[in-house]
């Protein structure tokens, strides 16, 4: 893998979802701790993302090592292999964060789906990022609570997900192989 491109990919997508979420700040409640998005997932990444994450794990203390492969060990025997706590929370932290993938930068925007509707990020409905605009019963954005909330930024909807990441033009510049696709229980 070729490391160092990587990193500069990485640090400039950083720079851009720095400013995505600076932009949003009003509707956006993460914070350290927050966890309620690495418990249900399947965590999708690109090969050259998971290699990346195992420099992370490599870093780790011992113990640490050993109770995420008690977590991964887990997740194996688990019957549903589409949504699961993700191995590398430790007590609600990630352990990798640095070294996280595309997949866990991008959670918590308003995004949109293929047809172009805007989609919330689930804990929209757990009192958390956008929850201030979403129409619980409608499930959808409400501009009367924009309005009524006095909010100085419109909500913006980004085309964020790993598709369009990996095909920003600094990927081709880089000539970065990100390789295969899969859940990351696939990779582990
Ligand atoms: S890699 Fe880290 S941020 Fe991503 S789901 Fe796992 S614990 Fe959460």
């Amino acid at each position: 893998m070729d490391i160092e491109n990587f990193e500069k990919f990485l640090n400039s997508v950083n720079e851009d979802l720095d400013k995505i979420f600076e932009y949003q700040k009003e509707y956006i409640l993460c914070k350290k701790g927050c966890s309620y998005c690495c418990k249900q997932g399947d965590f999708p990444m690109s090969e050259i993302e998971y290699k990346y994450l195992m420099l992370g794990f490599d870093k780790l203390d011992e113990a640490t090592k050993k109770e995420i492969n008690k977590n991964i060990k887990k997740i194996k025997e688990q019957q549903n292999k589409d949504s699961y706590i993700c191995p590398f929370l430790i007590n609600d932290v990630c352990s990798i964060y640095e070294y996280r993938p595309f997949v866990c930068r991008t959670f918590g925007v308003l995004t949109e789906d293929a047809k172009g509707n805007p989609t919330f990020p689930f804990c929209a409905s757990l009192n958390l990022n956008y929850s201030q605009i979403y129409d619980k019963e409608k499930k959808h954005l409400s501009m009367d609570l924009v309005e009524k909330n006095n909010f100085k930024i419109y909500p913006k909807i980004f085309r964020l997900n790993n598709k369009v990441i990996m095909n920003l033009p600094l990927a081709k510049q880089l000539n970065i192989n990100f390789g295969e696709a899969k859940k990351m229980i696939d990779f582990l």
